[in-house]
């Protein structure tokens, strides 16, 4: 089937005005996929350019790269005999998940109604799931040593893991409850609970930014995690702005619009968290900062997969209520 696509010609792209609203997004005007086609056009369209062609690849390669990256600790660690490397597999884990799930809600966007709000609380879940992969890394081994031990540190798994199911639930209410166009107070649905995980995930980071700029102490790896916070930063702005399209609409509307400059920078971050963590994992191993048994199973692949649970639950549900209201409204 996909080979028929392929051989005799994908249906022709559309406008805004040929889709229903809730396929629209802001200042994009063309390059649209037709709904309501088979399943296997939208896996073909993987090789058609169209407004969602290059947010899939770019998060495609995002799932790769991320593969590769944790792979290359292959080479100096055991990250399935040594419990050390466990937080390391357990926030890879989550990472890769957002970058897949993330290609495949674009991938499949435009099949249906219901497909379309699935596949946004498969996004929103890939989100939580990162946040959290992002809270077990950071709390693991980006810790100063002189912060071991305090509140933060002791209960960053549990405040993560409720934080990133919060980010997951929230998206999806925020979908369910508005429609396009989307007012400002959408935004602060996705907004709120992704900025409290970033703060925490950061919390180590801004300490040891602290560290250097008030005490000079000497670090290695904080050029990179000043770089992967900015980073985030920069994507934020892209993803809630709508720059460069809403100043040029009709524009960027297969190469070059907001989402994918986003998407663009989100790898980047986590192309700068691996540099960073290959240094931190390095120097606490040499100074032995890290004890063996602080990474256990329930901490790490554990609270990942409670997080992945609650996603399932918080999505099928959401799911049923997008069924629910469309069939009430035929
Ligand atoms: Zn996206």
């Amino acid at each position: 089937m996909v080979m028929k696509y392929l051989r005799e010609g994908m249906p022709k792209t559309v406008s805004t005005s040929e889709i229903p609203l809730l396929f629209h997004e802001p200042h994009i005007e063309e390059g649209y996929r037709q709904s309501g086609l088979p399943w296997v056009y939208y896996i073909s369209s993987l090789f058609q350019m169209h407004n969602e062609t290059i947010n899939v690849w770019t998060h495609l390669l995002g799932f790769v790269m991320c593969v590769y990256n944790l792979l290359s600790f292959q080479e100096k660690y055991d990250l399935i005999e040594d419990p050390y490397m466990w937080p390391l597999v357990a926030g890879y884990a989550g990472m890769s998940a957002m970058f897949l799930f993330s290609a495949c809600a674009h991938l499949m966007a435009n099949t249906s109604d219901v497909v379309h709000y699935t596949g946004f609380g498969v996004d929103y879940a890939g989100l939580s799931l990162y946040g959290v992969g992002s809270v077990i890394l950071h709390f693991n081994y980006t810790v100063h040593h002189s912060a071991k031990g305090s509140f933060i540190h002791e209960n960053s798994a549990p405040i993560g893991a409720i934080l990133a199911i919060f980010v997951c639930i929230c998206g999806c209410v925020s979908k369910f409850r508005y429609s396009r166009p989307y007012p400002f107070q959408r935004k602060l649905w996705i907004i709120i609970p992704v900025g409290l995980v970033f703060i925490l995930v950061e919390i180590p980071i801004l300490h040891r930014l602290y560290l250097f700029l008030v005490h000079r102490i000497h670090d290695e790896s904080l050029l990179h995690h000043v770089g992967h916070m900015t980073f985030f930063i920069v994507a934020a702005v892209f993803f809630g702005s709508h720059i460069p399209e809403r100043w040029y609409p009709g524009k960027f509307d297969l190469i070059g619009h907001s989402h994918q400059i986003f998407h663009v920078f989100i790898i980047l971050v986590a192309v700068e968290q691996t540099n960073a963590l290959k240094i931190d994992i390095f120097n606490q191993r040499k100074h032995g900062h890290h004890h063996v048994n602080e990474s256990s199973f329930l901490h790490t692949f554990g609270v990942v997969l409670i997080v992945l649970l609650a996603d399932i639950c918080s999505v099928y549900y959401f799911h049923r209520c997008v069924k629910e209201r469309e069939r009430k409204s035929k």
